[in-house]
């Protein structure tokens, strides 16, 4: 008998989002998949993008990159394992950049040549896919759009930031009110998205900050409807653990929004399939299981495992219990 590898589609942001996908590529090949490549498409979230120094920068894409290729720095939890910083302190000396975001050696080479091949007239969409040739990622991902498109929080007196220096000059200190994608309304989104997602056998969304990481993708025009109508069930993961978020400064994002840091209210903002939303089945932490009856009272079917993405192994046990849910 031939047998068919099942087509998962993952929404996800940078860290979080790294964890599960790696847990995910896991999960399938312990079913047997081979090429999880064909098999395991990520849509990444390119909201938090930026061009600095004249490379462009896309975090989330390069977290799951190099997460994926094994060659991410995961005690520090972002760039390159056994990354130096002699050209970012050069670019220092010369005044360019900002003086509160490091760029690694060798990230930046990962800039220069997504930069490269960006001047010589790649789409983003083309540019990944190159770069995913130089690692066996067995995984293949799509970035949400091919639009440049920004994130900007609106702090409490008016200033409008970059998200990059909210979040990492002010570590999500100064009080936002809003967040905003300009251009995001004229963006559409990337080749290969809207295809992969319709002919998903689940469609899961990553544990990743809901209003950073997976509201850009979600607010890309039209994304909203493939979900809604495709035939495969969405899975999403819960953030949320214990009402706290795991790490990073999530909670600040969702108050802006007006929604509790909590597993209900996270599955709430998302919303069930069959009232608007995006979501069929919730995965709660144990620690949250309490709030399952009420997951269940959106019209969301919520279930309940162990949540911590500690290693690999954590993180496989979590992708199996969401590919059980869609009957995988
Ligand atoms: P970013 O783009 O690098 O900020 O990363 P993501 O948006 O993908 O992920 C950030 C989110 O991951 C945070 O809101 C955390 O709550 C969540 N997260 C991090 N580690 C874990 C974990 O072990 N388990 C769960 N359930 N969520 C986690
Ligand atoms: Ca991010």
């Amino acid at each position: 008998m031939v047998r068919v590898s099942p087509r998962v589609v993952v929404l996800a942001g940078g860290v979080g989002g790294s964890k599960f996908v790696l847990g995910v590529r896991e999960a399938l090949r312990r079913r047997g998949v081979d090429d999880t490549a064909a098999a395991l498409t990520v849509v990444v979230n390119t909201g938090d993008d930026l061009w600095l120094s004249g490379v462009r920068l896309q975090p989330d894409v390069d977290s799951i990159t190099y997460a994926l290729a094994g060659v991410n720095d995961a005690e520090r939890g972002w760039g390159r394992a056994g990354d130096s910083e002699r050209v970012g302190r050069e670019l220092q000396q010369w005044g360019a950049g900002w003086p509160w975001f490091t760029l690694g050696d060798l990230d930046l080479g990962t800039h220069l040549a997504r930069t490269g091949w960006l001047r010589d007239g790649l789409t983003p969409t083309q540019v990944l896919e190159r770069m995913s040739h130089r690692w066996p990622l067995g995984a293949r991902l799509l970035p949400m759009t091919d639009a440049e498109v920004d994130t900007i929080v609106v702090v409490e007196d008016g200033s409008r930031l970059h998200f990059q220096e909210w979040w990492t000059r002010h570590r999500a200190g100064l009080t936002p009110t809003r967040f905003e994608n300009p251009g995001i309304e004229v963006a559409s989104a990337a080749p290969g998205v809207v295809k992969a997602i319709a002919s998903a056998d689940v469609i899961l969304i990553a544990p990743s900050n809901p209003v950073v990481s997976i509201g850009p993708i979600l607010a890309v025009p039209g994304l909203r409807d493939v979900l809604a109508s495709a035939a495969a069930p969405v899975v999403g993961v819960s953030p949320i653990i214990g009402g706290k978020v795991v790490r990073g400064m999530a909670d600040v994002c969702l108050t802006a929004i007006g929604v509790e840091t909590s597993a209900s209210a996270v599955a709430a903002h998302y919303g069930s399939r069959g009232s608007g939303g995006v979501l069929d089945a919730w995965l709660l932490a144990e620690e949250d299981a309490a709030v399952a009856p009420d997951v269940a009272g959106r019209g969301i079917r919520p279930l309940v495992a162990p949540l911590w993405m500690t290693d690999a192994v954590a993180s496989a046990a979590i992708a199996e219990v969401a590919l059980g849910a869609a009957g995988l």
